[in-house]
């Protein structure tokens, strides 16, 4: 088991006048103090992964990633912290004669073996770990990576699987009293996460999901919709998917989102992770103003991570 640092993780009010004005609640769930290394939605979605690697008497872990993916770090320090071999497949076979990046450092430093694919062999390896255990082949193709890198658990790109889904669904768990008014939000980017708290809602809740990245426009429903049969043999409705505040892509950060990010940082006193928190926070504040939400409703909105180090 990865010891969380805090569990369950902090519901604070955010009190905001313009939001006030639309008769609109704002709370957020402190997941970025969740862990140090492995923090919020990742620590959420390994634990039950860790587990069940340790159970099946695993001692190593592979999964894949980008030059600065903080799952391939968390999966770095999650594995570390509980003495289990990792090796990170990344993107990109130029990065290997460059000096590190501070992610990749960072992967290294708590033990993490890198090898770095071209962007071909990388899209073939994570094809092959998406399809882990869901459909036609999907053992053959994890036979196919244990072949090449030795017995090891295989954890898919951005760590979203069935069990990552069920980590995710105890951030629901901890919050009390949801009802009707209550709308559970968080960031998208491969799904996981959101998939988890719409399958923990009661009856009555929903949940919303910020898509950080460009054109997702029914690949990511369709994740989830995959997440939650997989996951619990059933779909779940009550969770839909904005596509219009992605603010350009993936990664993109428009100076008018960092502006937001700082402003909202001063007023209120958090950090603010720009890939995926401060497009979601800016998102509810942009549909507020829209009038997306009837007066009353009150939005949870979860913190899943921390700002870059640099
Ligand atoms: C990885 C990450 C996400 C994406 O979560 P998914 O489960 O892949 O949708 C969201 N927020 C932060 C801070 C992340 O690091």
């Amino acid at each position: 088991m990865l010891e969380p640092a805090l569990l369950p993780t902090p519901l604070v009010d955010c009190t905001d006048g313009f939001l006030a004005r639309a008769g609109v609640e704002l709370r957020l769930k402190r997941d970025d103090l969740l862990h140090p290394t492995v923090p919020g939605n990742k620590w959420r979605k390994l634990a039950p992964n860790l587990a069940a690697a340790v159970e099946r008497g695993h001692t190593r872990l592979l999964t894949f990633g980008g030059a600065y993916s903080t799952h391939l770090r968390a999966v770095a320090a999650a594995a570390g912290a509980l003495g289990l071999e990792s090796v990170g497949l990344v993107r990109g076979e130029e990065l290997a004669e460059r000096p590190r990046n501070w992610s990749l450092r960072a992967a290294e430093a708590a033990g993490m073996r890198l090898e770095f694919l071209t962007r071909a062999e990388y899209r073939e390896a994570t094809g092959r770990a998406a399809g882990e255990g869901v459909g036609e082949g999907a053992g053959e193709a994890a036979a196919e990576l244990q072949r090449r890198w030795g017995p090891c658990l295989v954890l898919p790109e951005g760590g979203s699987n069935a069990l990552a889904a069920v980590g995710a669904a105890a951030i629901p768990a901890e919050l009390p009293d949801l009802g009707e008014r209550d709308v559970v939000c968080c960031p998208v980017g491969t799904g996981g996460t959101l998939a988890g708290i719409a399958a923990g809602l009661p009856t009555g809740a929903r949940a919303l999901g910020v898509a950080v990245l460009r054109g997702g426009e029914g690949y990511l429903e369709a994740e989830v919709a995959r997440l939650h049969r997989a996951a619990y043999g059933r779909e779940f409705d009550g969770w839909r998917i904005d596509h219009a505040h992605h603010g350009g892509g993936y990664g993109k950060v428009p100076a008018e989102l960092a502006a937001f990010a700082e402003r909202f940082e001063r007023r209120h006193g958090i950090p603010v992770e720009r890939r995926y928190v401060a497009k979601l926070l800016a998102a509810l504040f942009q549909l507020t103003g829209a009038g997306a939400f009837p007066r009353g409703t009150r939005l949870t909105a979860v913190v899943t991570g921390l700002p870059d180090p640099e």
